[in-house]
Parts: structure tokens; C-alpha cells; sequence
């Protein structure tokens, strides 16, 4: 029998709520601030515009390809740049945009699978975005939060996922990571020698030869697998 799982790290965008509502309402809130506050800035960098911008910065900055958060930054900062500004107000046009980022809207299954998990083992966050699980009000959940920006290396790469191993004094093959992506997530977290399960909310294909130990649904069907698999572990003990 594999060994037990003793703790569960798991992505947050995609996996815990849909990401792409948030970034597109956080892209019109920076709008709405600029317009209100910076009209001129507004009218030279439309969402579209800004968009681009950002992805030229990234292209620009390969070093911080781990950091959404310091693209981000950059971006308006050239914005404002280009219109004649200074720094000044970076920081609250930022922050205008980090506010509505956070109000996610998390999948029916999540917070109530999140609670039950917690209750089990310790969950660990490991998340390439700049979600921010204290504004969104779910950090209690957490033992440790470890993201692309404070670790300085993204998913794939086997560093993110042996800190979040190491925080937790386990061995990889004791953790189980469940994500939404089967490169960065699944195929990342196999080849740090962590567990995996593939949450597949959309009932797509499996796109590569070698599957995941788990595929799952919803975050319900994680918790319900955890039981069972708790349960053999009980009882293989006691045989
Ligand atoms: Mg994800």
C-alpha cells in the first residue's frame, strides 16, 4: 500500500474559484479608478490596451515570470509613465486592482470541502497568482501559503512544491497536491515525488501518457477519497 497521505497541498485560481471573472473585474476596476482619477491615463491605456502592455512587460522581464504581482506594478508604472507621471500613484492603482482580484466567487464545493480537509490534515497553498487568502477570507484553512512571488520560482518547478514539503516536515511522497492544471500542478507536483490528483471540473481529456493517481470532479469527491483512503490506512494498521 503507498504510503499515507499526511497532508494536502492544493492550487487556488481554477481550483477554488474560476479566475478568469476576477481578472477581468479587476481589469475594470483599475479602469474605473483610472477614469475617475487619471482620466488621461484611462484614455491612452483602455483594458485592451493595458492587457498588452502587461504582456510585453512579462516578455520584457523573463526573470519575473514567477511574479504577477511586480508585472503587474511595472505595467502601470509605464502607463503612468507614458502620460507624463510619475510613481506616485502606482501604489494605489495597484491596489485598486488587487481588491477586485480577490472577490472571487469560489465553486459551490470549495469552502465547505476546504473546512473538511483542514479538519483532516494540514492544507497547503501553492499558487503561481496573487491570490491573497487573508483579503479573500479563507486563510484559516491554511497551515502554511506558499506563492510563486515569495518562493521565486513557479509551478512546474520541483523547488515550489519541496518548500511547501519541507514546511511541513514531510516527505514529498507523503503530500498529495491537487490542481486544475496537468502541467504546471500535475505533471509538476509528479515530478517533485508528490502525490497528485487532477481536479478535472470540466470533463476534459487527460492530455498526457502518464495519468494522475487521482482524478477528480469536484472537491467534494477529494474529501470523500480522503475518508476511504484514512479508513484502509486504519485498518491496514490494525491488521
Ligand atoms: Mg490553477
Amino acid at each position: 500500500m503507498p504510503a499515507r497521505i499526511l497532508a494536502v497541498s492544493l492550487d487556488l485560481d481554477d481550483t477554488l474559484w474560476p479566475i478568469a471573472p476576477a481578472i477581468e473585474a479587476a481589469e475594470r476596476a483599475l479602469d474605473d479608478w483610472l477614469r475617475e482619477r487619471h482620466p488621461q491615463v484611462a484614455e491612452a491605456w483602455p483594458v485592451a490596451a493595458l492587457r498588452g502592455l502587461r504582456e510585453q512587460v512579462a516578455r520584457e522581464y523573463p526573470d519575473l515570470a514567477h511574479d504577477y504581482t511586480a508585472q503587474r506594478r511595472l505595467t502601470i508604472a509605464r502607463a503612468f509613465a507614458t502620460c507624463g507621471g510619475g510613481d506616485e500613484h502606482v501604489d494605489a492603482a495597484c491596489e485598486a486592482y488587487i481588491v477586485a482580484r480577490n472577490r472571487v466567487d469560489c465553486y459551490a464545493d470549495a469552502v465547505p470541502a476546504l473546512a473538511a480537509l483542514a479538519a483532516g490534515r494540514p492544507l497547503v497553498s501553492i499558487s503561481n497568482g496573487n491570490a491573497d487568502l487573508e483579503r479573500i477570507g479563507l486563510h484559516h484553512h491554511f497551515t502554511h501559503r506558499l506563492s510563486a512571488r515569495e518562493c521565486g520560482i513557479a509551478k512546474p518547478a520541483p523547488q515550489i512544491f519541496h518548500q511547501a514539503c519541507t514546511r511541513l516536515g514531510l516527505e514529498p511522497s507523503q503530500v498529495l497536491h491537487v490542481g486544475d492544471d496537468p502541467d504546471l500542478d500535475v505533471a509538476g507536483a509528479r515530478a517533485a515525488g508528490l502525490r497528485t490528483a487532477w481536479l478535472n471540473r470540466n470533463g476534459l481529456a487527460w492530455p498526457h501518457a502518464e495519468p494522475p493517481e487521482l482524478e477528480l470532479r469536484d472537491l467534494g469527491e477529494l474529501v470523500d477519497w480522503l475518508q476511504r483512503h484514512d479508513r484502509e490506512h486504519a485498518q491496514d494498521s490494525r491488521a
